[in-house]
């Protein structure tokens, strides 16, 4: 059974496509069979894997409104990762959602039709707490939270715990926090050391200890469509998202 994990915070830019970009490569090299969904509308997870966002013939928005096959809208990457694919044809979805029956549990059904052929299932969610993360919560198992190192770091936090807490009492009781992983450390700074020690004193165990460094690499790779284990594997950004993966699948699977 697939182990679904949406990675999710309604904060802009703080690392929620290249977490799951890199983690879901990261976790396919480890020889664990992996689809990542793309719900964001921007469709950055799509392009970080080398998918053109303009030519596709199916996506997840087809999945979601028009109940179009999910297999049939799969693709099958460069990088041992499949991606159910978004782009900006989803921004529609929001609206659409809001006024049909089942809108927070449509991509649960639609990706209840995979759970044999997956061993992980990543969700990257938008900069929201709309509909479509709605949705992912409820397909998810466990939701994986990156908090960028900065001094606002914790800003927004008790919003996104308070959504989770809803849809626990609502569509997916069973959903818990996988994690929590800081983004974009910089261990020269004073700020990044004491953001590291604040959210652990507020989430204990949950943050994961890799650490995500801030790393050039990290931001080029995209731009070719490449995950960083294939961009650049010799970075510290191929080798933190490496032991980011290992720290997943140890929860999971223990
Ligand atoms: P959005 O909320 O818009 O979906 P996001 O949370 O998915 O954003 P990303 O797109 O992953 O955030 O990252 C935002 C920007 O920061 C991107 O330009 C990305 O390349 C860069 N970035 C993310 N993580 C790192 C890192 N560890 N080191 C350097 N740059 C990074
Ligand atoms: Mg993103």
């Amino acid at each position: 059974m697939a182990k679904i994990i949406a990675i999710a915070s309604q904060k802009g830019g703080v690392g929620k496509t290249t977490t799951a970009v890199n983690l879901a490569a990261a976790v396919a090299r480890a020889k664990r069979r992996v689809l990542l969904v793309d719900i964001d509308p921007q469709g950055n997870a799509t392009s970080g894997f080398g998918i053109d966002k303009n030519t596709l013939s199916s996506t997840i928005y087809r999945v979601l409104i028009e109940g179009h096959s999910v297999r049939d809208s799969i693709i099958a990457s460069d990088y041992r990762v499949d991606v159910l694919p978004a782009n900006v044809e989803l921004a529609g979805a929001e609206v659409e959602l809001a006024a049909m029956e089942q809108r927070e549990t449509r991509l649960r059904d639609a990706l209840d039709a995979l759970t044999q052929d997956y061993d992980y299932i990543f969700i990257d969610c938008p900069p929201s707490l709309g509909f479509l993360t709605l949705n992912a919560l409820t397909a998810a198992h466990a939701v994986l939270i990156p908090i960028q190192c900065e001094f606002y770091a914790l800003e927004g936090v008790a919003q996104l715990m308070n959504t989770i807490a809803l849809v626990q009492e609502s569509t997916n009781a069973a959903l818990t926090v996988q994690g929590v992983v800081m983004t974009m450390y910089d261990g020269r700074t004073r700020i990044a050391t004491q953001v590291v020690e604040e959210v652990g004193n507020v989430f204990g165990d949950a943050l994961y200890k890799t650490l995500i460094p801030r790393n050039v690499r990290l931001s080029e790779a995209p731009s070719f469509g490449q995950p960083i284990t294939a961009y650049d594997i010799t970075s510290r950004g191929a080798e933190m998202y490496i032991a980011l993966a290992r720290e997943v699948m140890k929860r999971e699977e223990g």
